[in-house]
């Protein structure tokens, strides 16, 4: 089974690469700066016209060098293998081929390992992250719909996340796929990542279905606003709009008082990312840092290790204080 899973993830990692690299902001239309344009459309059809041309794009098309044009044999598309083999250069110009290429593949195939797996423990080792669907907890459905459905969230993170880093964008088709899953999580009225700990910030929300859905509206309100707020004090300087929408869609998702660790890490995250830049000045307070990446890890950590990071937090507390 687990090396089904891994195949499966290389394979689906190396179509995901496909849709990053073949993503033009300028071409595509789906950036924020082509939106205007289709305010007023109906949802639905607003949203298949947002993702259906990229699917179709990158559906289409053998695949290329980037460097020289060279059409790539079937032994040069082997995820992983492939680029190792190749020592990372193009079998004909000698380029080097981006490194996202084995990366994504290689996070691609480990989150079809360990999305089960961490869907498993928070299904059925606490026993608190779906109160709405309590004396339910044993079906394997869930662990399977719940596995798909996260493996597909985070792959579009991971999208969001390579395309934000090479074009300071966030496509609209991903925040919006985002935030419908948001919807679905919220339709579910799922209870929190940080298991007990989501005690000591809500105000009881959690105990009433009414309440959970509430936590998901909150969520969003919270992560979407204090990211305006942000861009409206900096004068849209440090973060842009597609952050804002992340945020809205991960609010959603995540609910509260998940969605506020997502904020703090992705605020710690970008902080020590950023610091040595600074202090190397290789990067000036006024240049250019995508934001979405460190939304993105810090989704990551929130949802594979939400309880261990506030019990290492709380316990830091207490051993100060002691
Ligand atoms: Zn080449």
């Amino acid at each position: 089974m687990t090396v089904l899973l891994i195949l499966l993830g290389l394979a689906v990692g190396s179509f995901l690469n496909v849709l990053i690299l073949r993503y033009d902001p300028d071409k595509d239309g789906h950036s924020e700066r082509s939106e205007e344009s289709n305010g007023g459309k109906k949802i639905l059809r607003f949203y298949l016209r947002m993702t259906t041309p990229t699917f179709l794009k990158t559906a289409g098309g053998r695949s290329r060098c980037l460097h020289c044009g060279h059409q790539l044999r079937w032994y040069e598309l082997i995820p992983v293998v492939s680029w190792i083999i190749q020592l990372g250069k193009c079998r004909n110009c000698k380029k080097y081929i981006s490194l996202q290429y084995p990366v994504v593949e290689l996070a691609s195939a480990a989150l079809f390992v360990f999305v089960p797996w961490a869907v498993e423990w928070l299904l059925f080792q606490t026993g608190e992250w779906i109160p709405a669907f309590a004396g339910m907890t044993g079906d394997m459905w869930m662990l399977y719909g719940f596995s798909a459905f996260w493996i597909l969230v985070f792959l579009m993170l991971m999208a969001a996340f390579f395309i934000d880093v090479r074009h300071y964008v966030i496509p609209n088709y991903l925040n919006l796929s985002i935030f419908i899953a948001g919807i679905v999580w919220t339709v579910v009225r799922m209870g929190s990542f940080l298991g007990s700990y989501a005690d000591l910030f809500s105000f009881g929300g959690s105990a009433s279905e009414v309440g959970l859905v509430l936590n998901h509206i909150l969520g969003m309100v919270l992560g979407a606003g204090f990211f305006l707020v942000v861009i409206f004090i900096t004068r849209g300087k440090g973060m842009g709009l597609g952050d804002a929408k992340l945020m809205a869609g991960l609010g959603l998702l995540f609910g509260y008082p998940d969605i506020l660790i997502v904020m703090v890490l992705s605020f710690v995250l970008g902080t020590l990312y950023a610091l040595p830049l600074l202090a190397m000045g290789k990067k000036g307070m006024k240049s250019m840092l995508p934001f979405g990446p460190f939304i993105v890890l810090a989704s990551f950590l929130v949802f594979f290790f939400g309880t261990r990071i506030l019990q290492g937090y709380f316990g830091i507390i207490e051993g100060l204080s002691l």
